[in-house]
């Protein structure tokens, strides 16, 4: 069956791994006849806009799209493009999965897991003012709504993929209406999974677990900003930036997306890893209920990256963006 999809190159390293990341896809044996769209600073000459509103049409229409990233400018400038789309395509759960690899050296073995993070809330609502000149603030959101459907995806999550155990994580003893709420919330809801344990933590306790014993963690599901941080903290366990996939999802649509910016300093210099977009392809294919390519894709990268010496620079190996794709075209 031919799948319809959204290619969003991005910018930076993007176009490279996006153009590596297609060829593997294809070798797998998934059809996919890809819509390419564009999206960022280059755009608002042409469109008068950083995300086109023919983009987000097209990512309605077909449901899905692979995203390579976007550079944001710091401290100025437009708003960011990814979190534009994730509110525009009301795109709430942000999966971020952190896994150990064999053959990948760090400082932690059998770490695996999950982190679910609510992706429309929080301090990235962009209500954000300056109070006068030398004072800003920023308001924090969170809602019943939002912390339900987050928390309820993150148990069915678990309970589709076989896990045993879901955290909450937040700062409740400190902010108590906004992650007050969203604990409580989180407890109502993990009261209809019986099945599937519940605990809660505060993020600052979680994030010294984590450099402790990671490989305790099952799912952890948490409002915006902590889980922007703690999924990095988990893909630095894990073998850093070029590991790392997510997928942002809402209501009929998803998006995937490598957890790693832009790089622009590696821009066109054949040097970027591919992998993690390529695992989010991975997400992409079994998303598309194309479980054999999925399974082939995450076979040939694996092996890949099990001798140690089949992979890019960030891991210690020699290869560039596109070899490290023809290595893994011919595992497959
Ligand atoms: P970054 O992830 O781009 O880079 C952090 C470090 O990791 C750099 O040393 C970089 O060289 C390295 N790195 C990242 N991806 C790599 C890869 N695939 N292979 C090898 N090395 C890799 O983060 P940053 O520098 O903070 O951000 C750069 C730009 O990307 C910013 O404009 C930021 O806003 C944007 N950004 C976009 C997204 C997105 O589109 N989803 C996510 C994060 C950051």
């Amino acid at each position: 069956m031919t799948h319809r999809a959204v290619l969003v190159p991005g910018d930076g390293i993007g176009p490279e791994i996006a153009r590596a990341t297609c060829r593997v896809i294809e070798k797998a044996g998934a059809e996919i006849e890809w819509q390419v769209c564009e999206a960022g600073e280059a755009m608002i000459a042409v469109h008068g806009a950083a995300l086109p509103p023919d983009t987000i049409a097209a990512i309605r229409a077909t449901g899905v799209a692979l995203k390579g990233p976007i550079t944001t400018p710091i401290g100025v400038g437009f708003r960011s493009v990814n979190v534009i789309m994730r509110k525009e395509l009301d795109l709430y759960a942000n999966v971020r999965p952190a896994r150990s690899w064999p053959g990948v050296k760090t400082r932690f073995e059998g770490v695996d897991l999950v982190v679910v993070r609510e992706n429309t809330e929080d301090l990235y609502a962009g209500v954000e003012h300056m109070v006068g000149e030398d004072a800003a603030e920023s308001i924090k959101i969170i809602t019943r709504k939002g912390s339900e459907r987050i928390v309820r995806y993150a148990f069915e999550y678990a309970r589709a993929n076989g896990r045993k155990r879901v955290t909450a994580v937040h700062k409740a003893n400190i902010m108590k209406c906004t992650d007050g709420l969203f604990l409580r919330v989180a407890r109502e809801v993990a009261s209809q999974y019986p099945e599937i344990a519940f605990d809660d933590m505060i993020i600052d306790a979680l994030c010294m677990r984590l450099v402790q014993i990671p490989e305790a963690f099952d799912v952890l599901v948490m409002p915006n900003l902590y889980g922007d941080i703690v999924s990095d903290l988990a893909a630095g366990l894990v073998g850093g930036p070029g590991l790392a996939p997510s997928a942002n999802v809402g209501q009929g649509i998803a998006i995937f997306e490598a957890v790693h910016g832009s790089a622009p300093q590696l821009t066109d210099t054949d040097t970027a890893n591919p992998a993690a977009l390529m695992l989010s392809a991975v997400m992409m294919l079994k998303h598309l209920g194309e479980a054999d390519a999925a399974r082939r894709m995450q076979g040939a990268i694996e092996s890949c990256l099990m001798g140690g010496r089949q992979v890019t620079r960030d891991l210690g190996g020699t290869l560039g963006t596109r070899a490290f794709a023809d290595a893994i075209i011919a595992r497959m």
